[in-house]
Formats: structure tokens, sequence, C-alpha cells
């Protein structure tokens, strides 16, 4: 009697059996409905034998097989098997989070038929670049996997180095597969895209879209109809026949790594994947991840360069550091960034002020009694938002009205400190009461309509000053831009965390890359008290090797990665005290310290200890060897199943954790 091993969509590190009754017949990589517990699931076929570890007798009949779709090709399994293995989780939550919904119900929905796209006008190619020439020449589509890093400046040309290759992959009829880090703030690039291959089926894949119309596009990836995928990190685990090319555009950017249920990094999965399928993967950044600049380095990765901005007219801007200890700042801003703005509204162009904390004020406080504006449920604060009278935690999302007076000791005279975008954009309307200003954050811009929005009100001109955070950083092409002003960059430049610096370079570079992408050039004003910290050096020299090679020697004199390989166990319980006393657990099982080469820290909370009401504790497992913790980790998180976890407590491992 043939037997189907099938992966579930479990918190479970196993497979399950189903006896198949002779009539049927089944594949591998179909779905089946099964009975599980005292319901049904739908499941992935992964494996077809007539042996199992249980008695035959016991094993329950599967369901009907959904033949709906053609198998799950033996390829993307062996992906979710890869990242199953490596990321420690189970294969059944990998197989089936990389399926739209639809196809994991009991009852499938009723498909519809989507909209025709709209016609786009086609767009011209322009001629090359040298630069974007020979980093498209390196690129050996006849070779199988490559892995490339396109380092480019803002404004280089990168999108058309990634559209030419597009172009050769589908001319020797190949799939391509565009990952990005946040489609909504990404329009022009879709459209960009869908402008070059005018006749080309393009689909989006991301998860602001609708479930109907995410399986269609899905479906249509998965057929080979549509050649071109633009898709945000899920998109990795979409099925396609015939990919040909992988690219990641921004490949540094966090939001690659997802931070629950699976925790994987889309970026290091592509890579794999391109290996797996024998194909080329282009990374593209200004600022790539020190991780990727490693590679590239170490000859891993093929290196491609593009120094140069694409526009002949356009140049990189210059970049000033005002050393704010010297200077009287009003409300945060110094005379200079003042004056820098005025002579822009006289010139009729554009300034940026970038502040990346939404909200009014960071916190309300008491000058009475030390009152501080403290979310019951998280280690944070609440911010004050003024605009619609509410103080809101951006962790957990909790929020209340304002109080009148301070809840602990009465007094009336409770005050914002601190300050954030609204009460920014308020003071610059105060100073420039002609000027038109713009705040765009995630308060003022939530959905990809409003953005569009926006961004065609910046292009159309009807703003001249726009006050932002890192959503206004991302790679859009303002070419009135001339003045980008940054404030509050100080307080990343000690942080505890050690990956803080090489997030605020990236940032630094991404916003001062706004200016002058046209004609006009332009000028980055950053305040900082710390004028001499050698991050800002390396800012004004726009230089990212040498930021990269003085951080990666600061990693390797620590022994942090990528010159060591990480993974965190963590374990959240309504107090922390369980939580610790579970990772101590942990650490005390043999399995933690049967392999000297890996070396595991004593339990510590986490940075943000307390989230929506849990407390949140971690335990860093570490070793210089990949194939060591490699090896480590499935039999550690064996043992650590069969500890006794008390009832409210949840944990997980996290393979190359970016936050601590
Ligand atoms: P990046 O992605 O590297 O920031 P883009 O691809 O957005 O840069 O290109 C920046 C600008 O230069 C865009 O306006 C683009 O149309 C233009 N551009 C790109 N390549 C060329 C080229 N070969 N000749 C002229 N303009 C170009
Ligand atoms: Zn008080
Ligand atoms: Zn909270």
């Amino acid at each position: 009697m043939p037997v189907l091993r099938v992966a579930l969509d479990l918190p479970l590190h196993r497979l399950f059996d189903y006896v198949l009754d002779s009539s049927s017949t089944a594949e591998v990589g179909l779905r089946v409905r099964v009975p599980f517990g005292r319901g049904e699931k739908i499941g992935v076929i992964v494996e077809i034998g007539d042996d199992s570890d249980w008695p035959l007798a016991q094993l329950k009949p599967a369901g009907e097989i959904r033949r709906d779709l053609p198998p799950l090709p033996r390829d993307f399994l062996a992906l979710c098997d890869f990242a199953s293995s490596y990321y420690q989780a189970p294969l059944g939550e990998v197989l089936l989070q990389a399926l739209p919904a639809g196809l994991k119900r009991l009852d499938p929905p009723k498909r519809q038929a989507g909209r025709q796209a709209k016609k786009i006008a086609p767009a011209p190619r322009p001629e090359l670049t040298a630069e974007q020439s020979t980093a498209i020449a390196a690129i050996d589509f006849a070779a199988g996997f490559s892995a490339n890093l396109l380092h480019g400046v803002t404004g280089s040309g990168k999108t058309e180095v990634y559209l030419r290759l597009v172009e050769q992959a589908l001319a020797s009829g190949r799939q391509a597969l565009l990952l990005v880090p946040e489609i909504n703030l990404t329009p022009q690039l879709e459209e960009r895209v869908r402008a070059r291959f005018p006749e080309t089926l393009v689909v989006a894949l991301h998860s602001e879209l609708a479930e109907a119309a995410r399986e269609r596009n899905w479906r249509a990836a998965f057929s080979g109809e549509a050649r071109i995928v633009l898709g945000t990190r899920l998109a990795i685990f979409t099925p396609m026949p015939a990919l040909g090319l992988i690219i990641v555009d921004e490949e540094h950017d966090a939001s690659f790594k997802q931070q629950d249920g699976m925790r994987y990094s889309a970026r290091d999965v592509a890579v794999f994947r391109a290996h797996l399928a024998g194909i080329p993967i282009v990374l593209g950044s200004a600022t790539p991840a020190l991780e990727t600049w490693a590679n590239a380095q170490g000859g891993r990765y093929g290196l491609l360069t593009l120094r140069e901005r694409a526009n002949r007219e356009a140049s990189l801007p210059d970049v000033r550091i005002l050393d704010t200890r010297k200077m009287v700042l009003k409300e945060g801003v110094s005379e200079r960034l003042i004056a820098a703005i005025q002579t822009r509204l006289e010139r009729g162009e554009q300034s940026l002020v970038f502040l990346n904390r939404r909200g009014y004020a960071p916190v309300l406080a008491c000058p009475a009694c030390g009152w501080v504006s403290r979310c019951k449920r998280c280690a944070a604060n609440l911010v004050l938002h003024l605009a619609d009278r509410r103080l809101r935690c951006h962790h957990c999302g909790f929020e209340t009205g304002i109080p009148k007076a301070c809840p602990t000791c009465g007094n009336q005279d409770i005050h914002p400190f601190g300050r954030g975008t609204q009460r920014l954009e308020g003071w610059l309307q105060t100073q420039f009461p002609e000027a038109r200003i713009l705040r765009v954050d995630r308060d003022s811009v939530k959905s990809r309509k409003q953005w569009e929005v926006v961004l065609e009100r910046i292009h159309g001109g009807e703003a001249d000053i726009l006050v932002g955070t890192q959503m206004l950083a991302k790679g859009h092409d303002f070419p009135k831009l001339t003045l980008v002003g940054v404030l509050g960059a100080d307080s990343a430049l000690f942080a505890a965390d050690w990956r803080a610096p090489e997030r605020l370079f990236a940032q630094l570079m991404q916003v001062a890359g706004r200016a002058g992408r046209a004609e006009l050039k332009g000028e980055v004003l950053i305040q900082t008290q710390y004028p001499d910290h050698p991050l800002f050096a390396a800012v004004v020299a726009h230089d990212y090797p040498g930021f990269a090679a003085q951080q990666l020697k600061e990693r390797e004199q620590a022994g942090f990665p990528p010159y060591a390989f990480q993974a965190m166990l963590r374990a959240e319980a309504p107090e922390m005290a369980t939580a610790i006393a579970f990772l101590e657990q942990a650490s005390a099982l043999p399995e933690a310290s049967a392999d000297e080469r890996v070396m595991i820290y004593d339990p510590i909370p986490m940075k943000m200890a307390r989230l929506a009401n849990l407390e949140r504790g971690q335990l860093l497992a570490e070793s210089s060897s990949r194939p060591a913790l490699q090896a480590f980790l499935p039999r550690w998180r064996a043992a650590i199943e069969q500890l006794k976890a008390p009832g409210k407590l949840r944990w997980h491992i996290e393979v190359d954790p970016l936050e601590f």
C-alpha cells in the first residue's frame, strides 16, 4: 500500500504519514487533504514510499489529492528543504508559507479573473555608460551559477543594468526574478520594468496584494506565463519553471530579513536558489551589507562597480558636516541649515530635512515628578502624536489619549521632550510661512495610493520643503531637490548595537543620494556634535570601501560576523525569570556543550526586554565555523524540544540574527 509522507504547516520537525487507497495515484509535489486531529488540513506530498515508521494499520487514509496545479517542482522542494535545515524551521512551515492562502484552504475560494493591466507607453533604452557595459558584460549566463555584487553609487544606473540583464534572460527564453525591499516605496521601479517590456507579462508578488490577486500572480509565475516576477522577500519562494536570473535590489536592506515565523534572509536564500538553479544572481546596492562586501572582497562574489552617476549632468552632492557644538540651534535646527533652505526657496528648488523619528515628540514628561509616558506593555516610551492627539507605542501599537495633567502628581504643566517630524514640520512652517511643506512618514503616507500621490506632488513641484523619515531615503529621483539636511544622526553613533554604524552609514548615503540627481548640483548638510567621527569623514568622501574596510577590521578584531557565525535562542514569557530559567536549561543540556567549536553565551534579556506584555530573553550560540554551527543546531534544537517548557513560554531559534 503506498504511503504518502506529507508536510503540514505545524511547528513540528516531522512529516506525517497517510495511506493512499490503491485505486488512486499520487505524485510528489501535489497537495493533499488529510485528516489531522479532529479536523482536516491541506499538506504537500514530499515523499511516496511503501513503508512507515508507524504500523501501517494505524495510518489514516489520505483524502482527496488536489490536481488544480501541476506538482510543485523538485527544485522548489529542494529550496524549501535547504531553508528548513539552514534556518531550523519545520519543512511544512517553509513549504506552506510559500503558497498563496487560497491553495491552503480546505474549501478553495472561487478564482476570479484579473483586471487587464493598463497599457504603459514603452520607454526607450538609453545608451549605456562604459561602466554599465562593463558590468553587464561581466555576467556570463552560459557559465551557470555566479554571485555578483553590483556596487554602484546612488544614481549610477544600477536599474538600467538590471533591465539589460533581464532582457538577456528573456531573450534566451528564461524568466527573471527581481526582489525589492518594499514594493510600496518603489512604484517607479515597477513602472520602469513594465515600460521596458511592454509585451511581457510582469507580475508583482508582495504581502499587500489582495489574496486573489496574489494567487493569480503566483500561478502565472509558476506556469511560466509571467516572464518577470517583481516581489518582496516572500517572492523568493515562488516556483518558476524557467528561472534564469535573480536580482536583489538594495540588497543591504533589513526588510529582506523576516523577523517572525520562519526567520530567514531572502537575500541569502536567493543566493542559494541561484546556486541550486545554476544561474547568475546580482545583488545591487550603493551601501552593501558588510557580509556581502566581505564576500566580494574575498573573491566568492564577483564585484561590479559603478563609480559615476549615469546622468552625465548629475554629480555626487557636496556633503558638509555642521559642528553643532559651536552653533545656536533653534528647535534643533542650525542657522546654517535655515539659510540653505532659504536659498533653495529663492531659487525655486526643493529641500529635504531628514529626521528619522515620526510623531511630534518621542515622549511626554512631567518636570515636577519625573513621570514619562511609557508603554504599559513594552520597554518603550509612548510617542506623542499631536496631529490626532494620541500617545502611541511604535512597537506594539498600543495607544491612548493625551492626559490633561500628570497621571502621577496632577501637575498640569507636562511637556513633550525631544522632537519628531510633526514638530519639525510645524516649526519650519513658522519659519517659512510662505513655503509649501510636505511631511512624508508612515503617519502621513499609509498606503501605496497615498505614496503615489505624494510622489506626484513632489515631482510636480508642489512642495518646497520635504520633512521626512527614511521613507524618503530610498531610491527616488527628485530632479529639483538640491538640499538635504540631516538631523538627529548622533543617536545612532554610540548605540550599543554593533551594527548601528553600518545602518547609519547606509542611511546617510541613501538620503544624501537624493540630492543633485539631475543637472542641479546637490548639497548635504549633516548636523552633529561629533564632527570628527570617522563615519562622517567617509560620508563626506562618498567612500563606502574605506568605511567598510574600517568596520570589517573592527568586526574581525571583535570576532563579530562576518568573522563568526551566530544563532540566537530566544524565549519569551510573562516574566523574565521564566524566560531566563528556560534558556539556562537549554544551555545546560549536554548537546549544548557537545562541540567545542560552538560557544554558548550566558542568557541575557533582549535589548527591548519587554514587548506587548512579554518579557524576552536570549542566548547566543556562536562559532567561527559555519558547518560546525550548522551541525550543532539541529541536535541542540531537538534536545530543547524535549525540555518541559512552562505553558506560557514560547521559544525559537534565529540563524544569522540581525537584532539583539
Ligand atoms: P540607481 O538605481 O543606481 O540609483 P538609476 O538606475 O535610478 O540609478 O539611474 C539614475 C538616473 O540615471 C535615472 O534617471 C536613469 O534614467 C538615468 N540613467 C541610467 N542609465 C543611464 C544611461 N546609460 N544614460 C543616461 N541616463 C541614464
Ligand atoms: Zn508629575
Ligand atoms: Zn508597546
